[in-house]
């Protein structure tokens, strides 16, 4: 097991290579989900009170952020496409 390799996001198992300092936060590039450091090699999803801690320039940088990955959703966005959600 090697210590410091990408820490799987807690929502989606996806792996983050972006990991955060203490402090920190960083976005999935898989689902957009705001994830903070949990000890030495975890990730943990930010809780809505952290959130709302962060000073609003943050805050909005990461709604960005979170949004595009959400619209891209790893394809091409060319055409709406329909994806089923199942
Ligand atoms: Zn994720």
């Amino acid at each position: 097991m090697e210590g410091h390799t990408d820490a799987p996001c807690p929502n989606c198992d996806h792996p983050v290579n972006d990991r955060p300092r203490a402090g920190g936060v960083t976005v999935c590039l898989n689902c957009g989900a705001w994830l903070v450091p949990d000890g030495e090699s975890k990730l943990r999803g930010m809780s809505r009170s952290e959130a709302e801690q962060m000073p609003g320039p943050v805050q909005s940088t990461l709604i960005k952020a979170s949004r595009l990955i959400l619209q891209r959703g790893g394809a091409a966005p060319a055409e709406a496409t329909e994806e089923d959600h199942e």
